[in-house]
């Protein structure tokens, strides 16, 4: 099976990484090995002297940890709500019962920055809560614009970065990002498990809200401070998380992590344009391409898996969505094209 769902082909010097001797973590050795990846991946995210929390959780335990410890002190948040992943920050705030506002946004469509500068106006937000890269859509905002909306009103800008980290550009200082996050199986490309907050900087003496115990900031961040996670962490896919992070520095870091993506997604997408494929979103991440197939969808996916490749079914009909991290070659993805069309276009 070829792999097109998250994280996609992980290299198998990686995957072997997972497979070895379980190491103590308790050692000193442990603690210097987790503050490198700290730094490492500081640099990656362009957050200067910022801070990192590693979690063992799914991505989902970075928004949840994002919103009890920060948004809870913070103050009323806005949520852009491209899609499924935009509407969990809004799940999120309603679970805790916390003040928010929702800004719809249109399937693949883009932020209406005119109306965004509006409800901002009206609601007087104190933090946005947004996400880089609408994964459901394949839909990537302009970070730029929105940071500079929210340097205007002075709105602390939190972005969920999980799938556009290391597809997408990206840069928390320059993007004037307070808070981020991303997770293990995206553009990471290694297995799930670790979720990753980064944080500015700017917020280096925030009083945080303390309501949450696993994923308490103040105690991560104590521990954290001598490389040490408060409770087990998943050690083979920190050990995992060490070993891509020296591979993606010995490579050529972010920028050539990116270009690879980005020269994946275009092909592929030319490969959608001659099967006559439409891809809704109006600025589509390297991440994902998500596309509207014609013909028979019925079961798609499935009869994609029957000819060996997985991708991504979606709610809305006709949709899907093929990943573009992790180790694929032109070749797989013509394979891949000529799979999809042969099981939409086939009987049975
Ligand atoms: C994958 C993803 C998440 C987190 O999902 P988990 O299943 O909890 O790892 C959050 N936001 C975005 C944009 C994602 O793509």
């Amino acid at each position: 099976m070829k792999s097109y769902v998250f994280p996609g082909e992980i290299e198998p010097e990686i995957l072997a990484v997972a497979a070895g001797e379980i190491p103590y973590m308790r050692t000193a050795d442990f603690s210097r090995r987790v503050k490198a990846m700290e730094r490492s991946l500081l640099s990656l995210a362009g957050c200067r002297d910022g801070r990192v929390i590693i979690y063992t959780s799914s991505g989902t335990g970075a928004m949840d940890a994002v919103v009890t410890n920060y948004v809870a002190a913070r103050g009323k948040a806005l949520v852009v709500d491209g899609g499924s992943f935009g509407h969990r920050w809004a799940d999120l705030c309603r679970y805790y019962d916390l003040p928010h506002a929702v800004m719809p946004v249109g399937f693949g469509a883009d932020i209406d920055f005119t109306l965004l500068d509006s409800i901002v106006e009206r609601e007087q937000p104190a933090v946005l809560l947004m996400q880089h890269h609408e994964t459901s859509t394949g839909q990537k905002f302009d970070l730029h614009r929105v940071s500079s909306l929210c340097r205007r009103h002075g709105v602390s800008l939190v972005v969920d970065a999980i799938s556009s980290f290391l597809a997408d550009p990206f840069d928390m200082d320059s993007m004037g990002i307070d808070i981020a996050i991303t997770s293990s199986q995206k553009g990471l490309n290694i297995q799930p498990g670790l979720a990753i907050v980064m944080i500015s900087k700017n917020l280096e003496d925030f009083q945080w809200c303390r309501r949450g115990y696993y994923f308490d900031f103040v105690e991560n961040l104590r521990n954290l401070t001598r490389g040490q996670t408060p409770y087990s962490p998943a050690t083979m896919l920190f050990l995992q998380l060490e070993a891509r992070l020296a591979q993606l520095e010995a490579d050529g870091g972010a920028e050539s992590a990116i270009r690879r993506t980005e020269r994946h997604a275009a092909f592929f997408r030319r490969l959608c344009r001659e099967y006559g494929w439409t891809i809704p979103a109006v600025t589509p991440s390297n991440a994902i391409t998500g596309f509207f197939v014609g013909g028979d969808t019925v079961d798609l996916a499935a009869k994609v898996a029957a000819r060996g490749f997985y991708i991504m079914p979606c709610a809305t009909p006709g949709f899907f969505r093929v990943n573009h991290m992790g180790v694929q070659t032109e070749d797989d993805l013509r394979e891949l094209a000529e799979a999809i069309h042969l099981s939409s276009t086939s009987e049975k």
